[in-house]
């Protein structure tokens, strides 16, 4: 049985005053949607404000990105045991703005997870095709493809401990949410291509969908058979509408 689990990806919003605020509001209403796990990835510098406002509760938190290195000199970089030493649980990996804006390859991404594990935290790989791709009937060669970087250096059994995030770009910030059976196809198809390596894998596997989910749309998005919660950008800044998502993943 997998319990299902709505993360936050607050992406580069907010200031100390809105996230405290942000924070206190999730906070209060959780007790109503204990049986979803619930996860917060502010920026960076907000971590502390989490871990401050969260710890003693259920809600976990995590980053949204962490470097591929373990120290050293790498100016602008934030290490995985940094994110350790201020609690989180989870770093979001391979977000397709880090792909397409800081042009994050398969290799790096894959890199990351690894980094990511090996610190201790919960890697939450993200996955999904542009809609080109989709247009070209390629999606499941991009999400193959970018599965298999992370399989090839990591090895199935790494998957056992991390959460995919199936996010059709497309769909990210759009308003434009894949339809249910769009959505439950790829995430069969995520949940067979690990079953191909490791069946108990597989069927442990969170796999969560991200892409313009809201209150009114979780409900029918999280009943489908694969579908194990979300990765939620926009709504996750209000806490209504957060905790309603969170409410439709019990
Ligand atoms: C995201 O950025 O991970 C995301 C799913 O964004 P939104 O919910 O705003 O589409």
């Amino acid at each position: 049985m997998r319990q299902p689990l709505v993360a936050g990806n607050w992406k580069m919003n907010g200031s100390l005053e809105s996230v405290r605020s942000l924070l206190d509001g999730i906070k209060q209403g959780i007790g109503s949607v204990a049986s979803a796990e619930v996860a917060v990835c502010p920026p960076y510098v907000y971590i502390p404000a989490a871990q401050a406002a969260l710890a003693g509760s259920p809600i976990r938190w995590g980053a949204q990105n962490l470097s591929d290195q373990v120290s050293g000199a790498y100016t602008g970089e934030v290490a995985g045991t940094m994110l350790k030493d201020f609690g989180c649980t989870y770093a979001i990996v391979g977000h397709s703005e880090r792909r397409a804006l800081y042009g994050e390859t398969e290799e790096l991404v894959a890199k990351k997870f690894a980094t990511a594990q090996s610190e201790g935290l919960v890697p939450i790989l993200c996955v999904g095709e542009t809609l080109e791709e989709r247009e070209a009937g390629i999606t499941e060669q991009v999400v193959a493809r970018q599965l298999d970087a992370v399989l090839s250096l990591s090895g199935v059994a790494a998957l056992a401990t991390s959460v995919v995030a199936y996010e059709p770009v497309w769909a990210i910030g759009t308003g434009v949410t894949a339809s249910t059976q769009q959505a439950q196809d790829v995430h069969a198809f995520i949940r067979d291509r690990i079953a191909g390596h490791d069946g108990d894998v597989a069927a442990g596997l969170r796999v969560l969908y991200g892409g313009s989910v809201k209150g009114s749309n979780a409900v029918e998005l999280f009943a489908m058979a694969d579908i194990d919660g979300g990765l939620i950008g926009g709504a996750s800044l209000q806490p209504g509408e957060f905790l309603s998502i969170c409410a439709a993943a019990k």
